[in-house]
């Protein structure tokens, strides 16, 4: 597989990374998905505290490691940003156990999603310091951070200057989140994208439509050369149950080399205008443009996200998909942060910002009837 530099690190990351949030059915099931992992030429295995059994399972399976693939291997887990360097040194030596290791190659501040969680990085005697005591001391070797928060707090974020690599929430259907992109490549950071099958759109299980409309690719193998072609981004996160599916999600993985066709070329270009003309026919003036102008809202909603899910679910079929993140909105705190849609009161306040003159209000109460469903919390801390 082919590998790629994770940016200040100096590391050579392949470019899928196996993230064990899912895998973990049973210690034997793990050891069968790391063991395909490394088998198909995955170099990065990626854990978190707040993944269950995840770091303990991970422990373990390493105990069996032969030396010369362990060696190979780059290890990161993700630890919370905390108020005090006490909380995160305990923490960091929490990790380390679990794991049976006496350094770590990496770590990632897990949802930096605040401007509090921000703070703490930035105060003298706060969480960083006690990642700057690891890494002199040899116990961590680079840190990261992944963030669910708004673009403008991951740009702070990265402007601070703390971190060598970041993992992001950009997909096909997501690009807002370019800035960050551009900035962290200038910085010359590590850019990991998380779950681009699951979080990119659900695209291990995509509407008839948007099969239809992405052929000959598949809409995951597509969104995959959206991502790879883009020579700024490090590697894509895989997030598999079992190893089935993890052979199933690297067999869309395209083949890079100098003598296969481009990652993106007529094929892809031509599914993108496809997409494109699609959606103008499907939303026709309601489409909202993701400009996120309208902002802020009064009632804390989150008109952009909530009609980029609204878009999805009208221009491609991917109800499923909305569903499933809209049902997150006021059930995951800052990991999905916003109020639903039916909190909208028609106060106004958007509609003179929003360039498209969208009937911003009308748009909020239609997607939630259209996508309101049980309220769904978080899988552990889902990135
Ligand atoms: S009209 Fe609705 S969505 Fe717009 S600012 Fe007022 S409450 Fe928020
Ligand atoms: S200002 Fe209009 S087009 Fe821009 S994000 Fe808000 S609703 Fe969408």
């Amino acid at each position: 597989m082919q590998k790629r530099r994770w940016g200040q690190t100096g590391l050579n990351l392949s470019i899928a990374s196996l993230g064990t949030m899912r895998c973990l059915e049973s210690q034997e099931i793990f050891n069968q998905t790391l063991n395909g992992a490394i088998a198909a030429g995955i170099n990065h295995v990626e854990t978190a505290q707040g993944y269950g059994l995840s770091e303990t399972y991970l422990g373990q399976w390493l105990c069996n490691l032969p030396a010369i693939d362990r060696a190979a291997l780059t290890l990161t887990t993700k630890i919370p940003p905390c108020p005090t360097a006490a909380q995160m040194a305990q923490q960091i030596d929490q990790s380390l156990q679990r794991l049976g290791v006496e350094h770590l190659d990496c770590l990632a501040l897990h949802g930096v999603n605040t401007l509090e969680h921000l703070a703490w990085l930035q105060a003298p005697d706060g969480c960083m310091a006690a990642v700057g005591a690891a890494i002199a001391s040899g116990k961590v070797g680079h840190v990261g951070f992944s963030s669910h928060g708004s673009l403008d707090l991951i740009l702070q974020t990265l402007r601070t200057g703390l971190f060598a690599f970041v993992n992001l929430h950009y997909y096909f259907f997501r690009q807002h989140l370019e800035p960050a992109i551009a900035l962290a490549h200038a910085l010359n950071m590590g850019i990991f994208i998380i779950s681009p099958a699951d979080k990119g759109g659900l695209l291990h299980h995509p509407p008839t439509l948007l099969q239809q409309r992405c052929q000959p690719r598949t809409p995951l193998e597509f969104t995959y050369r959206f991502l790879l072609a883009d020579p700024r981004i490090t590697t894509l996160s895989f997030g598999p149950t079992n190893p089935t599916e993890l052979a199933g999600a690297i067999a869309q993985l395209p083949t890079i080399s100098p003598t296969a066709e481009p990652i993106w070329g007529t094929t892809e270009i031509e599914i993108a205008a496809r997409l494109e003309t699609l959606r103008h026919e499907r939303l026709g003036t309601t489409a909202c443009e993701q400009c996120y102008a309208c902002l802020p809202c009064p009632e804390g909603i989150n008109i952009p996200e909530v009609l980029r899910l609204r878009n999805l679910a009208i221009a491609y079929d991917m109800t499923e998909f909305g569903t499933y993140r809209y049902r997150m909105f006021e059930n995951a705190g800052h990991w999905f942060a916003g109020q639903r849609g039916d909190r909208c009161t028609n106060c106004g306040d958007c509609l003179p910002r929003c360039p498209e003159q969208l009937a911003i209000p009308e748009l909020l109460h239609q997607t939630h009837t259209q996508l309101r469903g049980q309220a769904r919390r978080r899988l552990w801390q889902e990135d």
